[in-house]
């Protein structure tokens, strides 16, 4: 048959792998318990809500294009320059729009061995190269990075903690790959997961946004907040890189209730204290629980762990995703990051935590 000519995509787009988030359903089972995308089990604050669906009642109106309250808020809170941030629409749309700005053809984005999917993705969309540096045990390696550095690096991406291995770079280390970085090297310093890390030493990067002209800092309302389905992100950058990220921008690109959702979040600091407090409870506990049933567990830093199954068949870790999956218990498999061998589980409620150490235990012993 004769195929009609149909417009394609430009070279490369249909190369990337679409981004697929993890399991949020499981068939025939009565309760789901979602430890499969980093969301607090808490929720969001109900002043949150409630902010929302006031802001929802002017829904034929456009929203601030600048999202002018919002950046003030944050900038209160943090004690930044509101001229310096630029909300998005999840932290995802600002790395992608960093990407667009900054890398093209022939350029390349440097990131982790096991760094979040979105920065290969973001990369290729903009035309470019993604490079990838090893990691020593997990956690990103500054010397590996550096080494991967060339004239044609635009950005190096880094979280931190990094998703989905928990790992985190002391700030010592952040600095030092900073140094040593090429001044039109751009620094994107991912810290979505910054709220959980319980030592204050401004590897988040603020310290470093504020005294240099090629760091940025993003964040995100979508863990600690709880505010993921309003898709709430922003970043701290120097002035110039903010005037060239706000030329590509939507300009419309944050909801007028997701703004507000965002402003009454931070008000809520009793909330954020107790996401805080229920993550340095359960963390550590799931940590210990499920090393003693024998998994190898790596030690984590935000609200998540990676947990690593042995290849014996039967004790894989896809088993063991079947297994907990017959029972209602969502984790995210994270072959997709190079990690076959290990499932993701995010800190749930104190029920869904017993269940899963429950369920782990009688997985590993061969009940139904
Ligand atoms: N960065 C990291 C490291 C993440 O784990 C996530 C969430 N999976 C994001 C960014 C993006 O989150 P959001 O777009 O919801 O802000």
């Amino acid at each position: 048959s004769v195929t009609s000519p149909r417009p394609v995509p430009r070279a490369g787009v249909l190369a990337i792998d679409a981004y697929v988030p993890g399991k949020s359903t499981a068939a025939g089972v009565k309760k789901v318990y979602k430890l499969s995308s980093n969301e607090t089990p808490l929720g969001p604050s109900p002043k949150a809500v409630a902010a929302a669906q006031h802001a929802a009642a002017e829904l034929e109106l456009y929203p601030d294009g600048a999202a002018t309250r919002l950046r003030e808020a944050i900038a209160a809170k943090f004690g930044l320059d509101p001229a310096r941030i630029v909300c998005s629409a999840g932290s995802d749309e600002i790395l992608s729009l960093l990407a667009h700005a900054y890398i093209g053809p022939g350029d390349e984005g440097l990131f982790c061995e096991h760094g979040f999917l979105v920065y290969r993705i973001a990369t290729l969309a903009a035309g470019g190269t993604p490079v990838v540096a090893r990691e020593t045990n997990l956690t990103a390696s500054v010397d590996a990075l550096l080494a991967a550095v060339t004239p044609r690096t635009k950005i190096v991406f880094l979280a931190n903690p990094n998703n989905p291995t928990g790992t985190y770079l002391p700030f010592e280390e952040v600095k030092r790959l900073h140094a040593a970085l090429p001044p039109h090297v751009l620094l994107v310093i991912d810290a979505a997961y910054a709220e959980y890390v319980r030592r204050n030493d401004y590897s988040s990067g603020i310290e470093l946004v504020a005294t240099s002209e090629n760091v940025v800092m993003t964040r995100t309302f979508s863990k600690i907040y709880g505010l993921a389905g309003a898709r709430l992100g922003w970043a701290y950058m120097p002035a110039h890189v903010a005037d060239a990220v706000n030329r590509i921008r939507g300009p419309f690109n944050v909801s007028g209730p997701a703004q507000a959702a965002g402003i009454a979040a931070l008000a809520d600091e009793a909330h954020v204290a107790a996401a805080v407090a229920h993550n340095e409870r359960w963390l550590p506990w799931l940590q210990a629980e499920i090393a003693t049933l024998g998994l190898a567990v790596t030690p984590s830093v935000g609200n998540f762990l990676l947990i690593h199954f042995p290849e014996t068949p039967g004790r894989t870790a896809r088993d063991a995703d079947t297994f907990l999956t017959r029972r209602g218990l969502i984790l995210r498999g994270v072959a997709a990051y190079g990690l076959p061998h290990c499932l993701r589980l995010t800190v749930g409620t104190e029920e869904a935590n017993r269940l899963v150490v429950q369920a782990l235990a009688d997985f590993l012993g061969g009940r139904d």
